[in-house]
């Protein structure tokens, strides 16, 4: 049984720990919710387990649908053992509608289909705010390879639809999210977590906000959000 050993990172939202297993690691899902790249913080009881949950969910989705992903194991409520990869510091983003910084950046309205999806790289780097960059300058300074970014924006877009359809079938437009990849024995992987602190999604009928968009906009009821998300997706909670 492998065992979680010290502290290797601790994020904004989840705790990385190290194992007797060095090719793995625990992610400790944590209640800290943050926006504006860590600038405002608060404990919303039960995020982390839902997150947790939640994001095992959508990985064994992926992973099913044939995308080489993470996850290892569900531990505990707030905790799951996953392959330690080496992080590639880029931020996938594929958008079916306008919304955030997409939005702020061209002005467009909120809610716009866009078709065919987007797709955009930011570099993670809380203190320049996760600029917008592109494939060539992931290439110049060495964030990633050609093959390793080409191979990033199609695993993106297959995970867009799944995740699309599954959504669509239980009443929520996917209307954005956010993937991390980072490599394990020379493959790509994902890793991190999908979960509503990292994508948008929307009542199909209403357009009434379920995601992280509830936090950063105070609009209230964000753990009664996300957990309704989970359990229209049957995610077993309790
Ligand atoms: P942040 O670093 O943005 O504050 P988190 O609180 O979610 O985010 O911290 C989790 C950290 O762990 C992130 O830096 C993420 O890139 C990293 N990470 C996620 N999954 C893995 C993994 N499987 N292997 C190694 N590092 C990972
Ligand atoms: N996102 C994220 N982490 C980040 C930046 C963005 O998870 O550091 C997600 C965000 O929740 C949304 C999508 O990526 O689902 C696109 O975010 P956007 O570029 O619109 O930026 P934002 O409005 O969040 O600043």
């Amino acid at each position: 049984m492998v065992q979680k050993t010290t502290e290797l990172y601790r994020g904004k939202a989840k705790t990385v720990y190290n194992t007797t297993d060095h090719n793995l690691l625990v992610l400790h899902f944590r209640n800290d919710t943050s926006a504006f790249d860590g600038e405002r913080i608060e404990q919303l009881d039960r995020k982390g387990m839902i997150n947790n949950k939640f994001n095992y969910f959508i990985m064994q989705k992926l992973q099913d649908a044939g995308i080489p992903t993470q996850v290892e194991q569900l531990l505990s409520d707030d905790e799951v053992l996953v392959k330690k990869l080496n992080m590639i510091p880029v931020e996938c983003v594929v958008r079916n509608f306008a919304a955030g910084s997409l939005v702020r950046r061209l002005g467009v309205a909120e809610g716009i289909a866009l078709t065919p999806p987007t797709f955009e790289l930011f570099l993670k780097n809380d203190a320049l705010h996760d600029p917008m960059v592109n494939e060539s300058l992931a290439v110049a300074f060495n964030w990633a390879t050609e093959d390793q970014l080409a191979k990033m924006k199609q695993l993106t877009f297959k995970a867009n639809e799944v995740l699309a359809a599954l959504f669509d079938a239980a009443g929520m437009m996917l209307v954005d999210f956010k993937l991390e990849f980072g490599v394990f024995n020379g493959e790509i992987v994902l890793g991190d977590e999908f979960s509503p602190d990292g994508c948008r999604l929307w009542d199909k009928a209403t357009r009434k906000k379920l995601d992280k968009d509830r936090f950063r906009q105070g609009l209230g009821g964000v753990v009664e959000a996300y957990e309704e998300v989970a359990n229209r997706l049957g995610v077993k909670l309790d």
